[in-house]
C-alpha cells in the first residue's frame, strides 16, 4: 500500500531527471514563487518581498481538496522556481498529475523548490492516533488545515524563508529579516485575537467540515463536531437527526460553514434546533478585503465575536 502510494511520485522524480533539479539564482530576475493556497501566498509575499512574484494556484474561495488541474495552472507551474503547498494530502487529488504534466524538476518533491509546509507543524489526527481512516476521508495523512493557528503560521514562513534563501542565497539576510518581521507582527497581534474570544473559552461549535481545529484550539474552542460524518463525506439524514439531537443536548450555539460548502443541511438544523449559521473564510481571500494573514485573523475573530455574543449562551 504504502508503495502503491509512492508510486506517482517516482514517476514524477523520474519526470524531472531529465531537467535541471538546482541552479544558481539569477542575480537580475525575482524569483518565481507558486502556492497552492492564498494564505500561503501571502506567507511567502511576507517572507519573500521585493524578491519573488508570487501566484496562488487557488482562489480563496475554493475548496482545495478538489481542484482542476487545467492547463493555465499547468502552465505556471512550468516557470515556477518554488511551490509551496499545505501539504497531508491536502493537494493529493490534483498536485502530482499537475506536478506530472508541468515536468519542472525545480518543484517536484525533493527538491528545495517544492516546500510542503505540513512538514513544518504538528499535525492533528496523525496517523496512528486511532483515528478512522475508512474509505473516503480526505484527510488521511493527519488534518491538513494547520495554517488557521497563527502559530504554525510562523512555522510555515520560517520554512519558506530557509528555503528561499536555499534557492537565491543573496538574498538570505532580506528573508530572515522579512520572516522576523512576520514573526513580530503575529507575536504582538496573537493575544488581541485571543483576548477578543476569551470570553467564549470552552464554547462548543459545530464545523461543516474538519478545518476548524487548530483555529479552534489555538483560541479556546471545542469543536463538538462535523455536518460531514467523515472529512470529504456529505451529511446524511440519519448524521443530521443524531447532530440535532446532539446540539440540544450539548447546547450549541454556532456552526462555523465555509462558503464553499451547500447550505441545505445546515439550514435543516438550524429551523430545528435554532443554530446560528457563520460563515467564515478560510483562506485569504475568501471575503472582501481579506488580504493579509493578518486580516484574516482579525476578521475571524472578529466576526465569532459577535456572533457568539449574539447567540447568548
Ligand atoms: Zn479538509
Amino acid at each position: 500500500m504504502k508503495i502503491l502510494r509512492l508510486l506517482p511520485f517516482i514517476g514524477l522524480i523520474l519526470a524531472g531527471l531529465s531537467f535541471p533539479v538546482f541552479s544558481a539564482w539569477p542575480a537580475w530576475g525575482k524569483m518565481n514563487v507558486l502556492a497552492t493556497t492564498t494564505d500561503l501566498a501571502a506567507l511567502a509575499r511576507a517572507v519573500g518581498g521585493e524578491r519573488v512574484e508570487v501566484t496562488s494556484l487557488t482562489s480563496g474561495l475554493q475548496d482545495v481538496h478538489f481542484v482542476d488541474p487545467k492547463p493555465s495552472l499547468i502552465h505556471q507551474a512550468r516557470r515556477a522556481d518554488a511551490l509551496i503547498l499545505v501539504g497531508a494530502d491536502l493537494e493529493a487529488g490534483w498536485l502530482p498529475p499537475l506536478l506530472g504534466s508541468a515536468r519542472n524538476g525545480k518543484i517536484l518533491p525533493g527538491a528545495p523548490g517544492h516546500v510542503d509546509t505540513s512538514k513544518a507543524v504538528k499535525l492533528l489526527d496523525a496517523p496512528g492516533a486511532g483515528v478512522d481512516r475508512s474509505q473516503g476521508d480526505v484527510h488521511p495523512q493527519g488534518n491538513p488545515h494547520h495554517w488557521l493557528d497563527p502559530i504554525n503560521a510562523v512555522a510555515a514562513a520560517r520554512l519558506i524563508e530557509a528555503r528561499f534563501a536555499r534557492i537565491d542565497p543573496g538574498g538570505r539576510s532580506y528573508f530572515k529579516g522579512q520572516a522576523d518581521d512576520f514573526e513580530r507582527t503575529i507575536e504582538k497581534r496573537l493575544p488581541e485575537w485571543q483576548a477578543r474570544l476569551a470570553p467564549f473559552k470552552g464554547r462548543r461549535v459545530l464545523t461543516y467540515h474538519r478545518s476548524w481545529d487548530y483555529f479552534a484550539l489555538r483560541f479556546g474552542l471545542v469543536v463538538a463536531g462535523e455536518l460531514e460524518p467523515k472529512p470529504g463525506i456529505p451529511p446524511s439524514a440519519a448524521h443530521l437527526a443524531r447532530l440535532a439531537q446532539k446540539i440540544k443536548d450539548e447546547r450549541i450555539s454556532i456552526l462555523i460553514k465555509e462558503g464553499h460548502y451547500e447550505t441545505q443541511s445546515a439550514r435543516f438544523l438550524a429551523e430545528r434546533t435554532g443554530l446560528r449559521i457563520v460563515e467564515l473564510p478560510l483562506s485569504v481571500g475568501g471575503a472582501p478585503g481579506v488580504e493579509t494573514y493578518e486580516r484574516l485573523m482579525d476578521v475571524l475573530t472578529e466576526t465569532l465575536r459577535g456572533a457568539f455574543q449574539g447567540a447568548g449562551r
